[in-house]
């Protein structure tokens, strides 16, 4: 490195959000490139035997082989864990392989876990599916009530793990309450942070231990790569990147440049998201074949205090009641023009879908009546395409009701 260069990474220690997210992680090659460098090479050539053995030892810290480390997906993970304010990052193949990669690193057989009830669904039958196959216990809870996640602590709880706001109706939890909880028996408290991502909110400064990203939503935000990272403290990403070393569920570094891109313009992004929603979400609630609308940015949600605590705003996604059954959605859903019918979300183009015949399809009536995942309900994720064009979509919704 240049003296330029380490003066430039130092002078980064007290940069602000919106110069990290740019800048963060950063090291040029000799050839001095301004913009970052994509390596796309699967090892690293040694300079002779004693040097290899060297690299292999650890007393040399350099590249190997890029299940190990990659300079570009190295610069990823420095750049999103300055901007989550964590010691270290490691990045992963998907979001779920970063929360497989947690709990594997972290966990053992016989460990138990409490997880609010509704997180993303895969996440749920990971826990259930295969973490049980491996004598891992798992209780859901209610994200908002307290009580729940108390009374659920055993003598063998290791791990709590919560979404907020959850999807797809929003609730919010309160993260310093439950780190807290977490704490005094003895558990980490692990946050799937992809909706609101670092620009809206930070788990870390409420107590949280370790924060996890499905990069593939608004970290891309542009709907172009799978990718995942889990941020936290030394100790504990260290397990992590070993479990990954040996594993193998790594991020490609062409992805990490696409998410180091993404990074660049996250904040812009999440506040013309949020910007957007609440717009669309307050409109909404004055149509009157519109029931009700879920959003923690609207007075009516019961969680818009604590989001207002813990968020800088109230990201990209809604959902909403339409008056009448599920054919009545159906019929509002496949009359739009603009929306894409998708079940992703986190992206700069607008997605609109059926949580209970898509996304929380495998839940049981039951399941999906305690989650609010009614037959009329649609979820929208909205984009940063003009407000009124998106607004006529969802009138030709309501018209073809
Ligand atoms: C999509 C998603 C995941 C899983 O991430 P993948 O990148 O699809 O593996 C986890 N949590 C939340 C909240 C998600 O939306």
């Amino acid at each position: 490195m240049s003296q330029r260069e380490k003066d430039q990474y130092q002078a980064l220690k007290d940069a602000k959000m919106d110069t990290l997210a740019i800048r963060a992680g950063h090291t040029r090659s000799a050839e001095g490139e301004h913009s970052e460098a994509i390596y796309p090479t699967s090892s690293f050539v040694f300079e002779s035997s004693e040097h290899a053995a060297a690299r292999f030892s650890g007393d040399d810290e350099g590249n190997v082989y890029s299940r190990y480390t990659n300079p570009t997906v190295r610069t990823f993970e420095e750049r999103l864990a300055a901007l989550e304010g964590a010691e270290a990052g490691v990045a992963t193949a998907s979001g779920m392989a970063a929360i497989l990669s947690t709990c594997m690193a972290l966990l053992k057989a016989g460990d138990h876990v409490v997880c609010s009830r509704n997180v993303f669904g895969t996440t749920t039958n990971l826990f259930l599916k295969y973490f049980g196959k491996f004598g891992l216990e798992v209780t859901f809870v209610d994200l908002t009530n307290l009580d729940e996640w108390k009374n659920a602590v055993r003598d063998n709880t290791r791990l709590f793990f919560c979404e907020t706001p959850s999807n797809p109706i929003g609730e919010v939890a309160n993260l310093k309450v439950l780190s807290t909880i977490a704490k005094s028996c003895g558990s980490l408290l692990v946050v799937d942070n992809c909706f609101c991502t670092p620009a809206l909110q930070r788990p870390l400064d409420f107590g949280a231990d370790l924060v996890i990203h499905s990069a593939t939503k608004y970290l891309d935000g542009q709907g172009r790569c799978m990718g995942g990272c889990v941020v936290g403290r030394h100790e504990h990403i260290s397990e992590i990147v070993g479990f990954l070393r040996t594993c193998g569920p790594t991020m490609s570094p062409f992805n990490a440049w696409v998410f180091l891109k993404g990074l660049e313009t996250l904040r812009l992004r999440m506040d013309a998201h949020s910007e957007n929603a609440l717009a669309m979400a307050t409109w909404l609630e004055n149509q009157g074949s519109i029931e009700k609308v879920y959003y923690s940015g609207l007075d009516s949600h019961p969680g818009k205090a604590l989001a207002s605590v813990q968020q800088r705003a109230f990201g990209g996604v809604l959902s909403f009641c339409v008056k009448g059954d599920r054919a009545a959605a159906w019929r509002f859903i496949d009359a739009t023009r603009i929306c894409s019918l998708t079940a992703n979300l986190g992206d700069v183009k607008t997605t609109i879908v059926h949580p209970a015949t898509t996304t929380h399809g495998r839940l049981s009536d039951e399941q999906r009546a305690e989650a609010k995942i009614t037959d009329n309900l649609i979820r929208l994720a909205v984009g940063l395409e003009d407000l009124s064009d998106l607004q006529t979509d969802m009138i030709r919704g309501m018209e073809a009701m």
